[in-house]
């Protein structure tokens, strides 16, 4: 079995008592991440290619069923527990699958299908055969469908194979040197790819530790950090924005982190500059569900005279920007952000049509985000190409007006969205979610930008209000907020 269910076992062959997985203060050392998998494995009743969901945050469950299902060449679904229940119907009925496993907090009402609820995990496991199995999976088959975000629309199904998700830790290995002793946490959920593979993966295949969180809670983490030593997290923009911001942040004992990894949106450069004088390594990257999900990646070496850039391609994978005459973009010029690699997905789960939008006929991914790359190669990731807004017949590009409102320091949170306009077409309009210690204007904050951006960029409107629309990992959702402001 050369598929990922098998790293539990060849990682307890070095290291078997070394601690694997711990939650709630319980510890699992990988002997005993190996046989639970096997046991489950053993237990489970479905054969190659079915799919096995798990709804449920972050526990020992949710990662066991992970490698069982992988060791039966299985394909494991892990399921979003902010959904509503339609939208998880919707899921279920898209991935069909065999098994549903119901972590601690979820009895399953009204979702179809077989289930295992929590109180029956522990006797399932129980029943099964710790022996090894040998199911020969290889790294073109199934591993994983991962639903994405939802950002621009219902979320898709990328189906991730064996060898999609080795490849994607061996990305992240060349240039992030993690070691056989790191504490890793992981408090972004599994159900979304970077928790699963920037993380938990890159964790396991070396042997250290990953504490699961159900959730993310700055207090909690602040008190793990100090506590427990951690080396390694990753979160996106936001969660980093939250420590930053936090009474606790001046006083906190950081001094065991090796590496934060920061990803999934845009993040703000003052965010980075924050933990850069903090002289914490605080690595970028970005990437999508689709690609596993490393695309590019900004290395320590350069996280200060690239900052704001989400760097170059990962070692094994290559992206292109490709104008809309598609040509290659020159740098400086905006192109559409394509991706090639071991790392892409092979297409959707049942959904041949937008497999065949999303992937070219010579095998890139084109990712639907607007790039712009310097002299140097490195990428800066600028906006979803349904984001940008086309004013007078002009490209303005809402995280370059976002990162100017970011420097002013009334602005919390900001947005920048397209309003229609008769005489331009469309105009920009900012949304700000102002400091709470602030008594500035609007106009003031709009002014701040004059003579930072050229004009046609400045938005014609900028108003205050209370939160911005953000999805499950929150991440800003500009589809609401257009409709909500006449966009
Ligand atoms: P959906 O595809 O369902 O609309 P989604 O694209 O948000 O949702 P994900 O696959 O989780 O789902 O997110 C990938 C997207 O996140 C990228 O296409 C990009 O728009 C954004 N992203 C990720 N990393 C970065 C980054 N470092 N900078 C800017 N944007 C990023
Ligand atoms: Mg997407």
């Amino acid at each position: 079995n050369q598929g990922i269910g098998s790293w539990p076992a060849r990682r307890a062959r070095m290291t078997p008592d070394r601690i694997a997985i711990s939650h709630r203060g319980r510890h699992h050392t990988y002997r005993d991440l190996r046989d639970r998998a096997y046991r489950l494995a053993s237990a489970l009743d479905v054969g190659r290619g079915d799919r096995v969901a798990f709804l449920g945050a972050n526990q020992p469950a949710s990662v066991e069923t992970f490698f069982a299902a992988g060791l039966r060449g299985a394909v494991f679904v892990p399921l979003n527990t902010r959904l509503a229940p339609p939208e998880l119907r919707f899921i279920l009925e898209d991935a069909e699958p065999a098994l549903l496993v119901l972590g601690e907090e979820h009895d399953g009402d009204g979702l179809p299908g077989r289930h295992l609820r929590a109180a029956d995990y522990e006797d399932l496991l129980a029943s099964g055969s710790p022996e090894p199995i040998d199911e020969p999976v290889g790294p073109d088959d199934g591993c994983l469908i991962m639903y994405t975000s939802g950002t621009t629309g219902r979320p898709k199904g990328a189906l991730l194979t064996h060898g999609n998700l080795t490849w994607n830790t061996v990305n992240l290995l060349v240039d992030v040197p993690l070691a056989h002793d790191e504490v890793t946490l992981v408090s972004a959920p599994l159900f979304h790819i970077a928790a699963l593979a920037q993380t938990l993966l890159p964790t396991v295949l070396k042997g250290g530790r990953a504490i699961l969180e159900p959730s993310f809670d700055v207090d909690r983490t602040f008190d793990l950090v100090e506590s427990e030593r951690v080396t390694v997290m990753f979160g996106v923009p936001s969660m980093f924005a939250f420590l930053a911001r936090s009474p606790r942040w001046a006083g906190a004992d950081l001094s065991s982190v090796r590496h934060l990894l920061c990803g999934g949106a845009p993040v703000p450069e003052p965010l980075i500059r924050t933990y850069q004088e903090r002289g914490l390594s605080f690595l970028q990257g970005y990437g999508m569900t689709e690609t596993s999900p490393g695309a590019l990646f900004l290395g320590p070496e350069y996280s200060v005279a690239k900052a704001g850039t989400a760097g170059v391609p990962c070692f094994f994978s290559d992206v292109r920007l490709v104008t809309s005459e598609g040509s290659p973009a020159a740098p400086g010029e905006p192109g559409e952000v394509y991706v090639q690699g071991p790392n892409v997905t092979p297409g959707y789960w049942r959904r041949p049509e937008a497999t065949a939008k999303a992937l070219t006929q010579d095998g890139w991914f084109r990712s639907g985000d607007v790039g712009i790359a310097d002299e140097d190669g490195y990428v800066r990731i600028t906006d979803r190409i349904t984001d940008v807004i086309i004013s007078g017949g002009e490209n303005i590009y809402p995280a370059e007006v976002e990162s100017a409102l970011y420097e002013h320091p009334a602005v919390a949170e900001c947005a920048v969205i397209g309003v229609p306009d008769e005489r331009w077409g469309e105009v920009g309009k900012a949304l700000v979610v102002p400091s709470p210690e602030t008594t500035a204007e609007p106009e003031e904050v709009l002014k701040h930008l004059h003579g930072r951006l050229a004009r046609y960029k400045i938005p014609k409107y900028l108003e205050f209000v209370a939160d911005l629309p953000k999805n499950s990992v929150g991440k800003l959702l500009k589809a609401p907020l257009r409709q909500l402001h006449g966009g």
